[in-house]
């Protein structure tokens, strides 16, 4: 199926058109750079600049495809989880189009949207994969059953998400938002061996150990006090270092509770998604471990891990295939959508 997909939950406006697994166009806004001076995404600002950027970003999307609208089968649009002021936006204006276009328009997770996007470059997952979604917003593992219709959530973090440790931490290095990236970049650089980073395991939601589950917000607190403690000595703070050690401490843990999901629920495929499977030291701790488990690791190339259409265009062409009914008209936007919501 031939599928329109609009994305607006945070801070990108963004279209594509997939044909089944195809990328037909991708075309991605974002209002990023008007937000960096206030150290974070402002809701007001991040509405106003869909308002602004719908109609240029769609049309371009269909124009690169070389489609008309007549020719798509459904439109697909984000319905959540996101900021309401800009999920308003994108669903209003893709509830009218769709109206006009006489198209059915599905209402989609844009969590669900990170792990359906894998598809354009591996093609269909096979059912009952694991899945690890990474973002600022989301740490979870998931238990695909089938893309279209079940999802079960298998672990998820107790506190702070992975982006938004690294982001936490990066703030008060002195990096600029969003801090993730530069995290990154220094890590690069540096002795992961340098300071001990707890680890962000937990104790589970009813006191127990809990294997699946994550708490990064410990985590941000370690790296912290050993900073201020750095600077009241009036001591260098050695940023590369830090960053490493962060890093490995992060990636380490969320590649080891994704394989240990992987063994329990007999999966020999992990898909992974969200903006921070953009991590390089991630990246590089999931093939090692797959490998040594025998575990399959799908990771999006970078332009598809951080917000995209084309993540929420390859979803509704799931539904489409599934013969899932499309949301009613008048479906509500869920700025705290479940995870185990596809859609409504
Ligand atoms: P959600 O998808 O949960 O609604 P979101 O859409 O805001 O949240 P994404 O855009 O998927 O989140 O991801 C943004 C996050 O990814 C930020 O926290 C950012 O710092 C982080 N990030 C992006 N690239 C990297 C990187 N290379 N290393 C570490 N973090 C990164
Ligand atoms: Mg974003
Ligand atoms: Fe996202």
């Amino acid at each position: 199926p031939v599928v329109l997909g609009i994305e607006s939950t945070c801070d990108e406006t963004a279209a594509a058109v997939v044909r089944g697994k195809t990328l037909l166009s991708n075309v991605v806004a974002s209002s990023m750079e008007e937000h960096a001076r206030y150290g974070g995404v402002i809701p007001e600002i991040a509405s106003r600049a869909h308002a602004e950027a719908f109609v240029p970003v769609v049309s371009k999307a269909m124009k690169d495809s070389g489609l008309r609208l007549d020719d798509l089968d459904a439109i697909a649009v984000s319905a959540g989880p996101g900021l309401a002021g800009c999920l308003a936006v994108g669903v209003s204006g893709a509830k009218a189009l769709a109206w006009t276009a006489k198209k059915p328009l599905y209402g989609i997770n844009h969590v669900i949207g990170h792990i359906a996007v894998t598809q354009l470059q591996f093609g269909a997952f096979p059912n009952d994969t694991l899945a690890l979604i990474v973002s600022g917003g989301h740490t979870s593992l998931l238990h695909v059953r089938d893309i279209a219709r079940h999802v079960d959530v298998v672990g998820t973090t107790l506190d702070d998400a992975a982006g938004e440790c690294f982001d936490k931490v990066a703030r008060l290095l002195g990096f600029p938002y969003p801090g993730g990236p530069h995290i990154d970049r220094h890590a690069k650089l540096g002795n992961a061996g340098a300071l001990k980073v707890p680890m962000g395991l937990t104790q589970g939601r009813s006191g127990q150990e809990h294997p699946y589950d994550f708490s990064f917000s410990g985590v941000k607190t370690a790296v912290a006090r050993w900073v201020e403690n750095r600077q009241a000595c009036g001591a260098d703070v050695p940023v590369d270092d830090v960053c490493a050690s962060l890093a490995d401490s992060v990636a380490t843990v969320l590649a080891g509770k994704a394989m240990k999901a992987c063994k329990r629920f007999d999966s020999g495929t992990l898909i992974v998604g969200g903006g921070f499977s953009a991590n390089s030291q991630l990246r590089a701790k999931l093939s090692n471990e797959g490998e040594k488990h025998g575990i399959q690791v799908r990771i999006p190339e970078l332009k598809l891990c951080t917000d995209n259409g084309a993540m929420v265009a390859v979803l509704g062409a799931n539904l489409v295939e599934a013969g899932v009914d499309p949301s009613p008209e008048d479906f509500p936007i869920n700025s705290s959508m479940p995870m185990d919501v596809i859609s409504l």
